[in-house]
Protein backbone atom coordinates (compact mmCIF):
# COMPACT_ATOMS: atom_id res chain seq x y z
CA UNK A 1 0.00 0.00 0.00
CA UNK A 2 2.66 2.54 0.85
CA UNK A 3 4.61 1.50 -1.79
CA UNK A 4 1.48 2.40 -4.57
CA UNK A 5 1.17 5.84 -2.63
CA UNK A 6 4.72 6.72 -3.17
CA UNK A 7 4.35 5.39 -7.22
CA UNK A 8 1.43 7.50 -7.61
CA UNK A 9 2.97 10.50 -6.30
CA UNK A 10 5.97 9.79 -7.99
CA UNK A 11 3.64 9.64 -11.66
CA UNK A 12 1.86 12.78 -10.49
CA UNK A 13 4.84 14.64 -10.44
CA UNK A 14 6.21 12.99 -14.02
CA UNK A 15 3.08 14.23 -15.17
CA UNK A 16 3.14 18.18 -13.82
CA UNK A 17 6.92 18.41 -14.69
CA UNK A 18 5.62 16.70 -18.12
CA UNK A 19 3.03 19.89 -18.45
CA UNK A 20 5.03 22.39 -17.34
CA UNK A 21 7.66 21.17 -20.41
CA UNK A 22 4.86 21.56 -22.63
CA UNK A 23 3.76 24.87 -21.96
CA UNK A 24 7.36 26.09 -21.81
CA UNK A 25 7.65 24.86 -25.69
CA UNK A 26 4.23 26.96 -26.39
CA UNK A 27 5.87 29.93 -24.77
CA UNK A 28 9.11 29.76 -26.69
CA UNK A 29 9.46 31.07 -29.85
CA UNK A 30 9.03 28.42 -32.49
CA UNK A 31 12.96 28.43 -34.67
CA UNK A 32 12.46 28.96 -38.25
CA UNK A 33 12.93 25.84 -40.72
CA UNK A 34 13.48 27.93 -44.63
CA UNK A 35 12.86 23.91 -45.39
CA UNK A 36 9.94 23.63 -43.48
CA UNK A 37 7.64 22.15 -46.12
CA UNK A 38 10.67 20.07 -47.69
CA UNK A 39 13.96 20.29 -49.64
CA UNK A 40 12.39 20.41 -52.91
CA UNK A 41 15.82 18.57 -54.71
CA UNK A 42 16.92 16.67 -51.62
CA UNK A 43 20.29 18.82 -52.20
CA UNK A 44 23.08 18.17 -49.61
CA UNK A 45 26.34 20.33 -49.04
CA UNK A 46 28.80 18.29 -50.39
CA UNK A 47 31.01 18.91 -52.69
CA UNK A 48 30.70 16.20 -55.29
CA UNK A 49 27.04 16.77 -55.60
CA UNK A 50 27.77 20.19 -57.66
CA UNK A 51 24.91 20.71 -59.38
CA UNK A 52 22.32 20.83 -56.60
CA UNK A 53 24.43 22.40 -53.66
CA UNK A 54 22.95 23.19 -50.28
CA UNK A 55 23.73 26.34 -48.65
CA UNK A 56 22.15 27.33 -45.09
CA UNK A 57 22.01 30.67 -44.62
CA UNK A 58 19.86 32.11 -41.41
CA UNK A 59 18.10 34.27 -43.88
CA UNK A 60 17.30 31.68 -46.77
CA UNK A 61 18.40 28.28 -47.72
CA UNK A 62 19.01 27.38 -51.66
CA UNK A 63 20.26 24.58 -54.05
CA UNK A 64 23.23 26.02 -56.05
CA UNK A 65 24.17 24.93 -58.75
CA UNK A 66 27.73 25.55 -60.11
CA UNK A 67 28.09 24.82 -63.73
CA UNK A 68 25.08 27.43 -64.66
CA UNK A 69 26.80 29.70 -61.25
CA UNK A 70 23.16 30.20 -60.46
CA UNK A 71 20.56 28.63 -57.88
CA UNK A 72 18.43 26.07 -58.55
CA UNK A 73 15.62 27.30 -56.09
CA UNK A 74 16.00 29.40 -52.88
CA UNK A 75 13.48 28.75 -50.04
CA UNK A 76 12.73 31.36 -47.42
CA UNK A 77 9.99 32.04 -44.54
CA UNK A 78 8.41 35.21 -45.11
CA UNK A 79 6.55 36.84 -41.85
CA UNK A 80 5.98 40.51 -40.21
CA UNK A 81 9.01 39.60 -38.17
CA UNK A 82 11.63 39.67 -40.92
CA UNK A 83 10.38 43.41 -42.29
CA UNK A 84 11.94 46.09 -40.75
CA UNK A 85 12.89 49.52 -42.02
CA UNK A 86 16.14 49.27 -42.93
CA UNK A 87 17.49 50.53 -45.91
CA UNK A 88 18.73 48.58 -49.16
CA UNK A 89 22.15 47.22 -48.75
CA UNK A 90 23.20 47.46 -52.03
CA UNK A 91 26.51 45.29 -51.19
CA UNK A 92 26.11 42.59 -54.04
CA UNK A 93 29.33 40.40 -53.37
CA UNK A 94 30.70 36.76 -54.22
CA UNK A 95 29.28 34.21 -51.93
CA UNK A 96 31.85 32.97 -49.78
CA UNK A 97 30.51 29.91 -48.78
CA UNK A 98 30.56 28.01 -52.11
CA UNK A 99 33.97 25.41 -52.04
CA UNK A 100 36.96 28.18 -52.99
CA UNK A 101 37.64 26.00 -56.19
CA UNK A 102 34.59 26.53 -57.99
CA UNK A 103 33.17 29.28 -59.81
CA UNK A 104 32.46 32.67 -57.97
CA UNK A 105 30.25 35.28 -59.89
CA UNK A 106 31.47 38.61 -58.19
CA UNK A 107 29.01 41.35 -57.82
CA UNK A 108 30.72 43.03 -61.04
CA UNK A 109 30.36 39.97 -63.09
CA UNK A 110 26.66 41.38 -64.55
CA UNK A 111 27.58 44.33 -66.17
CA UNK A 112 27.17 45.55 -69.63
CA UNK A 113 24.95 42.23 -70.16
CA UNK A 114 21.84 43.85 -70.39
CA UNK A 115 20.46 41.54 -67.39
CA UNK A 116 19.44 42.46 -63.90
CA UNK A 117 21.07 41.25 -60.79
CA UNK A 118 17.69 40.21 -59.81
CA UNK A 119 17.73 38.82 -56.39
CA UNK A 120 15.38 35.30 -55.83
CA UNK A 121 14.64 36.21 -52.06
CA UNK A 122 14.32 39.91 -52.25
CA UNK A 123 16.10 42.63 -50.56
CA UNK A 124 12.69 44.15 -49.09
CA UNK A 125 12.23 40.50 -47.47
CA UNK A 126 14.54 41.09 -45.42
CA UNK A 127 14.81 44.60 -44.14
CA UNK A 128 14.55 43.95 -40.21
CA UNK A 129 17.97 43.96 -39.80
CA UNK A 130 21.47 45.12 -41.59
CA UNK A 131 22.81 41.38 -41.56
CA UNK A 132 19.70 40.11 -42.99
CA UNK A 133 19.15 42.72 -45.64
CA UNK A 134 22.85 42.41 -46.62
CA UNK A 135 22.19 38.98 -47.07
CA UNK A 136 20.01 39.13 -50.10
CA UNK A 137 23.14 40.94 -52.08
CA UNK A 138 25.19 37.65 -52.24
CA UNK A 139 25.22 36.37 -55.58
CA UNK A 140 24.11 33.34 -55.08
CA UNK A 141 20.64 34.79 -54.41
CA UNK A 142 20.60 36.60 -58.13
CA UNK A 143 19.78 35.69 -61.63
CA UNK A 144 20.26 37.16 -64.62
CA UNK A 145 16.95 38.68 -64.96
CA UNK A 146 15.30 40.27 -67.63
CA UNK A 147 15.16 44.18 -66.64
CA UNK A 148 10.86 43.90 -67.40
CA UNK A 149 10.57 41.19 -65.89
CA UNK A 150 12.45 42.54 -62.61
CA UNK A 151 10.82 45.55 -62.65
CA UNK A 152 7.55 44.44 -63.57
CA UNK A 153 5.27 41.61 -63.07
CA UNK A 154 8.11 39.88 -60.60
CA UNK A 155 8.34 42.67 -58.71
CA UNK A 156 4.88 43.07 -58.84
CA UNK A 157 4.30 39.82 -57.13
CA UNK A 158 7.14 40.31 -54.53
CA UNK A 159 4.83 43.01 -53.49
CA UNK A 160 1.53 41.57 -53.51
CA UNK A 161 2.47 38.47 -51.51
CA UNK A 162 4.72 41.30 -48.87
CA UNK A 163 0.84 42.48 -48.67
CA UNK A 164 -0.47 39.22 -47.73
CA UNK A 165 1.55 39.26 -44.68
CA UNK A 166 2.21 43.27 -43.94
CA UNK A 167 -0.88 42.94 -41.18
CA UNK A 168 0.75 40.33 -39.07
CA UNK A 169 -2.11 38.07 -38.96
CA UNK A 170 -0.48 35.60 -41.34
CA UNK A 171 2.71 34.47 -42.56
CA UNK A 172 4.30 32.74 -46.26
CA UNK A 173 6.40 30.33 -47.35
CA UNK A 174 8.59 31.24 -50.86
CA UNK A 175 10.03 28.91 -52.72
CA UNK A 176 11.91 30.26 -55.74
CA UNK A 177 13.98 29.48 -58.73
CA UNK A 178 15.19 29.52 -62.73
CA UNK A 179 15.26 26.78 -65.07
CA UNK A 180 16.08 26.36 -68.75
CA UNK A 181 18.62 28.20 -70.74
CA UNK A 182 18.45 31.78 -72.61
CA UNK A 183 16.45 34.51 -72.01
CA UNK A 184 15.93 38.19 -73.29
CA UNK A 185 18.01 41.20 -71.94
CA UNK A 186 17.93 44.99 -72.62
CA UNK A 187 21.09 43.76 -75.16
CA UNK A 188 18.87 40.94 -76.63
CA UNK A 189 19.15 37.26 -76.82
CA UNK A 190 21.79 35.23 -74.13
CA UNK A 191 21.99 31.72 -73.02
CA UNK A 192 25.24 32.95 -71.10
CA UNK A 193 26.66 36.33 -69.85
CA UNK A 194 30.42 36.69 -68.11
CA UNK A 195 32.15 34.78 -70.73
CA UNK A 196 30.51 31.85 -70.85
CA UNK A 197 30.29 31.54 -66.81
CA UNK A 198 27.13 32.31 -65.64
CA UNK A 199 23.47 31.01 -67.52
CA UNK A 200 20.51 32.87 -68.06
CA UNK A 201 17.70 30.90 -67.50
CA UNK A 202 14.58 31.06 -69.88
CA UNK A 203 12.10 30.77 -66.81
CA UNK A 204 11.39 32.14 -63.51
CA UNK A 205 8.86 30.85 -61.07
CA UNK A 206 7.91 31.02 -57.64
CA UNK A 207 5.52 29.25 -55.20
CA UNK A 208 3.97 30.78 -52.39
CA UNK A 209 2.09 28.88 -49.30
CA UNK A 210 0.47 31.42 -46.83
CA UNK A 211 -1.01 30.11 -43.63
CA UNK A 212 -2.81 32.11 -40.23
CA UNK A 213 -0.21 33.25 -38.41
CA UNK A 214 0.85 30.28 -35.90
CA UNK A 215 3.36 27.10 -34.65
CA UNK A 216 4.30 23.89 -36.28
CA UNK A 217 3.68 25.25 -39.69
CA UNK A 218 3.70 22.25 -42.11
CA UNK A 219 1.22 20.31 -39.40
CA UNK A 220 -1.41 23.27 -40.51
CA UNK A 221 -1.09 23.24 -44.14
CA UNK A 222 -3.93 20.96 -45.38
CA UNK A 223 -6.40 20.96 -48.80
CA UNK A 224 -7.61 24.00 -47.85
CA UNK A 225 -4.59 25.89 -47.57
CA UNK A 226 -3.84 29.14 -50.21
CA UNK A 227 -1.25 28.67 -52.74
CA UNK A 228 -0.34 30.41 -55.21
CA UNK A 229 2.28 29.61 -58.21
CA UNK A 230 3.65 31.29 -60.96
CA UNK A 231 6.04 31.38 -63.88
CA UNK A 232 7.14 33.63 -66.17
CA UNK A 233 9.59 33.99 -69.22
CA UNK A 234 13.03 35.68 -68.45
CA UNK A 235 12.36 38.59 -71.46
CA UNK A 236 11.96 41.83 -72.10
CA UNK A 237 8.47 43.10 -73.41
CA UNK A 238 6.40 42.41 -70.40
CA UNK A 239 7.01 45.01 -68.13
CA UNK A 240 3.26 46.04 -67.90
CA UNK A 241 2.18 42.55 -67.83
CA UNK A 242 -0.02 41.86 -64.95
CA UNK A 243 1.69 38.91 -62.45
CA UNK A 244 -1.46 37.07 -62.82
CA UNK A 245 -0.93 36.70 -66.20
CA UNK A 246 1.37 34.26 -65.22
CA UNK A 247 -0.21 32.04 -62.60
CA UNK A 248 -0.32 28.19 -63.02
CA UNK A 249 0.18 25.45 -60.43
CA UNK A 250 2.73 23.83 -58.69
CA UNK A 251 2.20 20.24 -60.59
CA UNK A 252 3.38 21.98 -63.69
CA UNK A 253 6.27 23.80 -62.14
CA UNK A 254 7.65 20.47 -61.00
CA UNK A 255 7.25 18.50 -64.11
CA UNK A 256 9.10 21.54 -65.46
CA UNK A 257 11.84 21.32 -63.11
CA UNK A 258 11.90 17.77 -61.87
CA UNK A 259 11.56 19.12 -57.87
CA UNK A 260 9.32 17.84 -55.88
CA UNK A 261 7.96 21.16 -54.14
CA UNK A 262 5.85 20.85 -50.75
CA UNK A 263 7.38 17.25 -50.11
CA UNK A 264 6.59 17.45 -46.09
CA UNK A 265 3.57 18.04 -46.69
CA UNK A 266 1.63 14.66 -45.79
CA UNK A 267 0.58 13.38 -50.03
CA UNK A 268 -3.18 13.70 -49.89
CA UNK A 269 -2.87 17.77 -48.93
CA UNK A 270 0.05 18.23 -51.44
CA UNK A 271 -1.96 16.46 -54.38
CA UNK A 272 -4.92 18.78 -54.07
CA UNK A 273 -2.77 21.82 -53.57
CA UNK A 274 -0.56 21.08 -55.99
CA UNK A 275 -3.10 20.86 -58.55
CA UNK A 276 -5.39 23.89 -57.82
CA UNK A 277 -4.64 27.51 -59.67
CA UNK A 278 -5.08 30.45 -57.43
CA UNK A 279 -7.40 32.60 -58.83
CA UNK A 280 -6.85 36.30 -57.60
CA UNK A 281 -9.89 37.84 -55.67
MN1 LIG B 1 14.05 41.90 -58.22
MN1 LIG C 1 5.22 18.04 -54.43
Amino acid sequence: MEYLKINTQFYLFLFAFALSACEMDIDEPQPIDHLELGNPSNAITDINTPDNYLLRKAQYILSYNRDRAIANWVSWHLSNVWRGDVDRQDDFRGDDELPDIWFRAAGSDYRGSGFDRGHICPSADRTNTVANNSATFFMTNMIPQSPDSNRGPWADFENFIRSQIADGTQEAYVIAGAYGRGGTGSEGRRTTIDNGNITVPARIWKVVVILPNGNNDVDRVNASTQVIAIDMPNTQGIRNRNWADYITNVDTIEDATGLDLLSRVPISAQRVIEERVFILQ
